[in-house]
C-alpha cells in the first residue's frame, strides 16, 4: 500500500519523532499551523474515524490515551486543540486516521 504514514511509521521516510509505543507514533507535521502541531496516528493502517469499526476501536483508543501523554511532552499545560479531518469534505489529504496535536499560542475559534 502506497501511504505516507506507514513510510513514516516503518522509518522509510523520516520524521521528527515526538512519541512512540507499540499502538501509536507521533511526529512533527511538515507544515505547522501552529508553534506546536504534532500528528498522531495509530501504527495499523486506518484510513479515517469513519472506519473505525469494532475491529480497530482499541487501537483508536489508544490513540486518545497517548493525547495526553504527548500534550505533556509538547508543554501544552495551557490546553490544546486536537482535529481529526475525515474524507473529501473534511479536507483530509492523507488517508491513514491522524489526529493534530496544534497548541503554544491562543488558538483562534474558526471552523474554516
Ligand atoms: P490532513 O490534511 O490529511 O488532515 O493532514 C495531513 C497533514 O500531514 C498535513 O498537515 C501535512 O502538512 C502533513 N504531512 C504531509 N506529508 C507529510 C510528511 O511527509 N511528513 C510530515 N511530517 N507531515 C506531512
Ligand atoms: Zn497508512
Amino acid at each position: 500500500m502506497d501511504c505516507i504514514f506507514c513510510k513514516i511509521i516503518k522509518g522509510e521516510i523520516p520524521s521528527a519523532k515526538v512519541y512512540e509505543n507499540e499502538h501509536v507514533y507521533a511526529f512533527k507535521d511538515i507544515n505547522p499551523n501552529a508553534p506546536v502541531h504534532v500528528l498522531i496516528v495509530p501504527k495499523t493502517h486506518i484510513a479515517s474515524v469513519d472506519e473505525i469499526d469494532c475491529s480497530n476501536v482499541c487501537t483508536a483508543a489508544e490513540v486518545f490515551k497517548a493525547i495526553p501523554h504527548i500534550a505533556k511532552i509538547c508543554g501544552l499545560e495551557n490546553g490544546y486543540r486536537v482535529i481529526t479531518n475525515v474524507g473529501e469534505d473534511g479536507g483530509q489529504t492523507v488517508k491513514h486516521m491522524h489526529f493534530h496535536l496544534l497548541g503554544g499560542t491562543k488558538l483562534a475559534v474558526k471552523l474554516n
